[in-house]
């Protein structure tokens, strides 16, 4: 897709299989795994932003088959996404992580023969709300049960040591020309998306405030957002605002529709429109 001068790609790292205690498990063949009531089917779709100068990443994926001894090594992930857009681990610049849940940020670090934890970008500096980082480190302590996939912030200490991560504090920041985050929370404590505006064109990537298409039904109830309210109330700001602004949203859990643009339906709610 292109946007003004920027360029920008979603890496598709596949379909996982999300129990509710968790534990996630990469779908190989859609037609013979059959689905549970008890598992959620979710796509994985971290975004790739080329301005021309820098290579940005709008989170980094579950980071599957990038650690050593691996039972997978064979499997989609940040590093081999990259590679099919002709980029290296070194040319990004920045990630702006929506959240510090696992399946965002885990594609971050790597563990090498040697035991080591790694930046497996190595030059990109990490975006993300303090308040997130806080609440993912109180996590730790409280190792709360929750639904779904939660934090497990340890591996991010080593890009901490390494004065790579950038804790924002304010609710609406501009990190480049063009790419500003907004902090919404209710999925978690400090949950941001990016908005993405070039030439008149604006697009949002929405993290998991809406990771897919179903989330649009302001009736859907989740239980994957810590503050319920707060998350609702967002979820209706952004498509308000992105109904007013003509903008594409970008989804990173969705299965299929992975990207649209809104259009009121006859109950005033929102809908992606259908080309
Ligand atoms: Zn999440």
């Amino acid at each position: 897709m292109e946007i003004g001068d920027f360029r920008l790609e979603q890496l598709s790292e596949g379909i996982f299989e999300v129990s509710q205690a968790g534990s996630i498990r990469k779908i190989r063949d859609l037609g013979k795994d059959t689905a549970s009531d008890s598992v959620t089917r979710v796509g994985l779709d971290p975004v790739l932003i080329d301005t021309g100068n820098t290579a940005i990443l709008l989170d980094a994926g579950l980071g599957m088959g990038l650690d050593n001894k691996e039972p997978e090594p064979e499997t989609s992930n940040i590093v081999t996404n990259l590679e099919i857009f002709g980029y290296h681990p070194k040319d990004i610049g920045a990630v702006i992580l929506s959240h510090l849940h696992y399946d965002h940020a885990a594609g971050l670090s790597y563990t090498n023969k040697a035991d080591r934890i790694c930046a497996t970008l190595p030059n990109a500096k990490i975006y993300v709300q303090k308040m997130e980082w806080e609440a993912a480190l109180q996590s730790l302590e409280s190792r709360p049960e929750v639904q779904g996939m939660g934090y497990e912030p340890d591996d991010l200490y080593r890009l901490v040591a390494d004065g790579r991560l950038v804790l924002l504090d304010k609710e609406l920041q501009e990190i480049l020309k063009g790419i500003t985050v907004i902090r919404t929370g209710g999925h978690t404590p400090g949950h941001q998306i990016v908005r993405i505006r070039q030439n008149g064109q604006t697009v949002y990537y929405c993290g998991d405030l809406i990771p897919n298409e179903l989330h649009l039904n302001r009736f859907v109830a989740t239980k994957i957002d810590t503050d319920f309210i707060k998350a609702r109330k967002a979820r209706v700001l952004l498509m308000q605002q992105a109904w007013h602004d003509k903008a594409t949203l970008l989804f990173y859990h969705s299965m299929h529709v992975k990207a649209g643009m809104l259009v009121r339906d006859k109950n005033r709610g929102f809908v992606l429109k259908k080309d």
